[in-house]
């Protein structure tokens, strides 16, 4: 994947960027003040730039039953998230940013993953639906990159990014790194936090949406036994080593812990309560 320089980034970002290093954004859905000092057109012109090449880059998935099937799951959440504002009372809040929802589905038999663009363009990478038994499991998926997509991670995660490197050119490197600005918080995992955040958003959604939330639980328990298998292989010698550099993406870049299903199973009465 082409990653964009960070002379290029430097020019996109012209200097309305650093103007407004202290502004945060007060978002209404997880209702926090996020650092906000990356201007929406950039936001827009950048993930418009890194998405349309990632599709020409990539094969998508023909089967058109699947794709439909995916993308219908996708508008029920969309449905899910219009209900959580009607309930939140905040329904004008969140129509004012008119999301506008594309899904699809490339293939790749190796990443285990799912991603979200802050302009809520949605790509599922055709290996994670190898772990979905439902579609309720499919729905998991799309609540939590839905969940990204509304409470604008990509956007904290890119100011950060930026922060962290307006820090590092002020203090001559010796804070942060150089190499913040070319990854421009586009390509860096989101943050533990963030996981949650989104773990959470989701099964609000799904919930609301008609989904079962205990399969929230069981994709999670898919994904972990898989990784328990691997490292089972892993644990035999002459193999390891074959199976370490050919571990998936996911399993890299995403804690599959037990936190994560402890927290959606102490959610889930919660949120039944609150919704069913
Ligand atoms: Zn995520």
């Amino acid at each position: 994947m082409k990653k964009i320089s960070r002379r290029k980034f430097t020019r996109i970002l012209g200097c309305g960027c650093a103007m407004s290093l202290s502004s945060c954004s007060y978002n209404p859905i997880n209702k926090r003040s996020q650092l906000s000092i990356v201007p929406e057109r950039i936001v827009k012109h950048m993930s418009d730039e890194y998405y349309y090449e990632f599709l020409a880059d990539n094969d998508l998935v023909k089967n058109k039953k699947l794709v439909k099937k995916v993308r219908e799951i996708g508008k029920r959440i969309e449905i899910g998230i219009k209900k959580y504002f009607e309930i939140e009372n905040r329904l004008d809040e969140y129509e004012k940013y008119q999301y506008d929802y594309e899904i699809n589905i490339v293939k790749d038999k190796r990443t285990i993953n799912a991603f979200a663009m802050p302009t809520a363009k949605i790509v599922f990478f055709s290996r994670i639906l190898d772990f979905t038994k439902n579609e309720d499991e499919i729905a998991t998926i799309m609540g939590h990159e839905m969940g990204h997509v509304v409470a604008w991670h990509s956007k904290e995660r890119m100011s950060h990014a930026v922060a962290l490197e307006l820090v590092s050119s002020a203090t001559g490197g010796i804070i942060g790194s150089g190499s913040a600005l070319s990854e421009i918080g586009y390509f860096l995992p989101f943050s533990r936090f963030q996981e949650t955040e989104a773990d959470e958003l989701g099964l609000r959604f799904m919930t609301l949406a008609g989904y079962k939330p205990e399969s929230s639980v069981s994709f999670w328990m898919n994904l972990k036994n898989y990784s328990q298998k691997l490292e089972k292989y892993k644990s035999k010698h002459d193999i390891g080593a074959r199976f370490l550099r050919n571990l998936p993406q996911v399993l890299r870049t995403h804690p599959i812990t037990e936190n994560r299903i402890k927290n959606l199973n102490r959610l889930i009465p919660k949120v039944k309560i609150e919704y069913l």
